[in-house]
């Protein structure tokens, strides 16, 4: 009887297996036609410098324009693209399109230009990833110190050894790091001496409540300070108010990002506030 059981319920877990490997394999095929039909698009959100409010970047941001089911976000695809490991051809994806973008955005005078392109996960541990990307700028004649590789704490923090390595390679190219997301994962500010980081990237959970929490209000002035005596830049994401904005530029916070300031947008648009120099209105004196 209980063997029984036991029997059928191995059955189910298989059978469950099963499903979740079909569904993968499904998603797969879609993540691949999907790129091969050209459905993926990259938006671009710019990035302003606070003290006088000049665009100075912008990081792109994949999404998926899957025909009948309008823009797929990346929180929707981008884990499973990790899972399958669909991540890779879709990642060189992104890297080739930004960067070549960037570089038709300067050749048309709209520079200089920051190009802010997030990495994931198995991207970052790819062999091979600071030569692709040295080939690429090389191809493009792109000034490699004008990418920015947008990685997670939790991409340093496992495999520290390798990625010390690849952090290194790819400071020794000229590219800048990022660290994304920065405070919600494990590693300590200590720990950033250790790596070639340009700048980091408060997430956007300090900046949600700084109005009503003194609390976020001290971790991002903490963040801001520790970050500046290591020669490290600091842009807070996910600026949303008024009030937001002006804590930031009192706590001397580097740069900005974020729907206050503006959303992620497509080529046209933003070409459009490359075009005539944009600063925005709400920063400067
Ligand atoms: P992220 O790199 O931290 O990007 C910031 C996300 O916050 C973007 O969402 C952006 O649209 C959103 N955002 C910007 N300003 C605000 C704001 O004021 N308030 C709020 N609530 N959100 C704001 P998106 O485009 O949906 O991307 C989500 C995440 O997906 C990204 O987080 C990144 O981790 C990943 N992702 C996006 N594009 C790529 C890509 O090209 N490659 C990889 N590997 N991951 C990507
Ligand atoms: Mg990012
Ligand atoms: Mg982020
Ligand atoms: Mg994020």
């Amino acid at each position: 009887q209980a063997k029984e059981k036991g029997r059928n319920q191995v059955q189910l877990f298989e059978s469950g297996m099963n499903i979740r490997a079909v569904n993968l394999m499904k998603i797969s095929g879609e993540l691949h036609q999907a790129l091969e039909k050209n459905q993926m698009e990259l938006h671009y959100q710019p990035q302003f410098r606070l003290s006088d409010g000049k665009l100075i970047g912008v990081e792109a941001l994949v999404r998926w324009n899957k025909p009948g089911a309008g823009l797929i976000y990346p929180g929707d695809f981008i884990p499973l693209a990790e899972q399958t490991g669909m991540i890779l051809p879709l990642g060189q994806w992104i890297l080739t399109t930004a960067c070549r973008q960037l570089q038709r955005w300067l050749a048309d005078g709209l520079g200089p230009l920051r190009m802010a392109i997030n990495l994931s996960a198995r991207q970052f541990r790819q062999p091979g990833l600071a030569q692709d990307i040295a080939r690429l700028l090389g191809e493009l004649k792109l000034d490699p110190r004008s990418i920015e590789l947008e990685i997670t704490e939790s991409m340093l923090m496992e495999e520290m050894e390798m990625a010390v390595a690849t952090m290194t390679s790819l400071n020794r190219l000229g590219v800048k790091l990022a660290i994304d997301d920065f405070g919600t994962g494990y590693s300590s500010l200590a720990y950033l001496k250790r790596f070639p980081i340009h700048r980091l990237k408060i997430d956007k959970s300090f900046i949600k409540d700084l109005a009503r929490q003194a609390e976020d209000r001290a971790i991002v002035g903490s963040i801001i300070t520790l970050a500046h005596s290591m020669k490290i830049a600091v842009i807070a994401e996910g600026i949303e108010d008024e009030y937001q904005l002006q804590q930031l530029s009192r706590q001397a916070c580097d740069e900005g990002q974020g729907y206050l300031l503006a959303r992620p947008m497509p080529v046209a648009e933003i070409e459009q506030l490359l075009r005539q120099d944009f600063h925005h209105p709400a920063l400067g004196s």
